[in-house]
């Protein structure tokens, strides 16, 4: 397909799943709507997203740049397709006829087709029926185009037209990501590392409707910045589908240490991921978030067997989301790959996990004994869970780059900064616009979100 400037005045959006949701559809649609603008408010052009009979329209009202606006639009979940279309004013069917045959004719310069004309003639004063108008326009286009042939059970190009209070014609259909728009399903709190698993976890519970923030273990001076930087990096990519997420880098390295030193160290790998999982539920429920989500596979290593994930568990009083949980590691690179993430996963950067890991790891745990163990940490560690979540430092991360909102406690005077930022207008929680019922929100997740029909 030609990148042309204004070839295409508008797209027609295709969405699969959220047609389905019965009454609660308008508050997918308007879920849907509210990504598409977030989506395209970052492409150069001026462009207005609305609504129209179970369809969504994407008109656009200066050049655009096709690739860019297509690729913003696939990283909508909830799209399933891309259809880009030309737009004709309503006449009479002679006049219209050239039209669909000219743009025919500058979409396919290769002939050699099947094809079949679809007409939907929503606006029912038009003197001719759909049935007529398909017979006219499929002999029309014959008559221009001899090679093509019709083929009404698998043409290879079907021409699309409806005829609304404007005809649209579209014959492409570029592939959508599927799955339910961000924010739809409310929001989660993402356990994010420097592997493979973790992000390629949050795409895909992002794509179940999920918006997510994050949450970072680390442990200086263990682990460098430049670990830091990849999780972030990280998160930049993933943020390309989600919008914006906001990561807690806590500092994990006391209680790593209290661990090591109080804990059994074949225990130590569960005891630190139940301290983990403690705190980012602590953090989670301060955020509003419903559920976190690991990137753990049944296992995969010690840690991830099946009495391991009941010890991690028994922490939790929120849903925890695995879905990766039946994937292999050969999937997962795939999904990683496909994400675009795969290539900073592998950096060889460590991780807190990597540096205080047992030689033998236990791997049936038995969580009486985890649990008498932990006791060990007695003493200190309600202090140090305390003293780690003021360690809290805020990131945006955008597919952008990343800025702090909230700086760590300052280690000269040991004071905690108060300058935390208010999250921009239009970036409320979803949980926060849900609806009456409860049943779904709309995640506002741009300081740029537009106002109202328009971006
Ligand atoms: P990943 O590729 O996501 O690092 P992994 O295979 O290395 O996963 P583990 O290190 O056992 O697995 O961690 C399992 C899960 O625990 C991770 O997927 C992640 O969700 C969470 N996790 C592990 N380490 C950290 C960390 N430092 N900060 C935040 N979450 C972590
Ligand atoms: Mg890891």
């Amino acid at each position: 397909m030609e990148n042309g400037i204004m070839k295409y005045q508008s797209f027609l959006i295709k969405y699969a799943e959220i047609g389905v949701k019965g009454k609660n559809r308008y508050l997918f649609e308007d879920a849907l709507v509210q990504q598409m603008r977030i989506a395209l408010k970052k492409c150069a052009g001026s462009f207005a997203v609305h609504r129209s009979s179970g369809r969504i329209f994407v008109e656009c009202h200066e050049d655009y740049d096709f690739d860019e606006v297509t690729d913003a639009l696939q990283h909508v979940f909830g799209i399933v397709g891309i259809c880009p279309m030309k737009e004709i004013e309503v006449q009479p069917y002679e006049s219209l006829s050239k039209e669909i045959v000219a743009f025919f004719g500058g979409e396919y310069p290769d002939r050699h087709h099947t094809f079949k004309v679809h007409m939907r003639r929503l606006d029912k004063t038009y003197p001719m029926n759909s049935q007529q108008l398909n017979e006219e326009l499929g002999g029309d286009l014959l008559e221009a185009y001899p090679d093509l042939s019709v083929d009404v059970h698998e043409p290879e190009i079907l021409v699309n037209v409806e005829i609304r209070e404007k005809v649209y014609v579209y014959t492409h259909i570029l592939p959508g990501p599927g799955g339910l728009p961000v924010g739809s399903a409310g929001k989660a709190m993402l356990l994010l590392s420097g592997g493979i698993d973790s992000p390629v976890s949050g795409y895909m519970m992002a794509k179940r409707g999920l918006k997510l923030d994050a949450t970072y273990f680390n442990a200086p001076p263990y682990t460098s910045e430049r670990a830091l930087q990849k999780v972030i990096d990280l998160a930049s990519i993933v943020a390309k589908w989600t919008g914006p997420i906001w990561l807690h880098n806590i500092n994990f390295t006391e209680i790593q240490l209290y661990i090591y030193d109080k804990c059994p160290h074949d225990e130590l790998t569960i005891i630190m991921r139940r301290y983990m999982m403690r705190i980012a539920e602590l953090i989670a429920r301060r955020t509003e978030c419903g559920a976190l989500i690991t990137g753990e596979s049944l296992g995969q290593v010690a840690s991830q067997t099946m009495r391991s994930l009941e010890c991690t568990n028994a922490v939790c009083t929120l849903p925890v989301f695995r879905p990766l949980i039946g994937f292999d590691k050969e999937e997962i690179i795939n999904i990683s790959k496909k994400i675009g993430a795969f290539e900073t996963s592998i950096l060889p950067y460590e991780d807190c996990c990597t540096i205080f890991v047992a030689k033998h790891p236990v791997t049936k745990p038995v969580l009486d004994v985890i649990e008498r163990h932990e006791h060990h940490l007695d003493d200190k560690i309600d202090e140090m869970v305390k003293r780690a979540l003021e360690t809290d430092e805020i990131i945006v991360v955008d597919e952008k780059g990343s800025r702090i909102v909230k700086h760590r406690e300052d280690p000269l005077t040991g004071e905690l900064a108060k300058n935390i930022e208010q999250r921009p207008a239009g970036e409320t929680d979803p949980v926060k616009t849900e609806s009456a019922d409860g049943n779904a929100s709309v995640s506002a997740d741009s300081p740029k979100t537009a106002p109202a029909d328009e971006k």
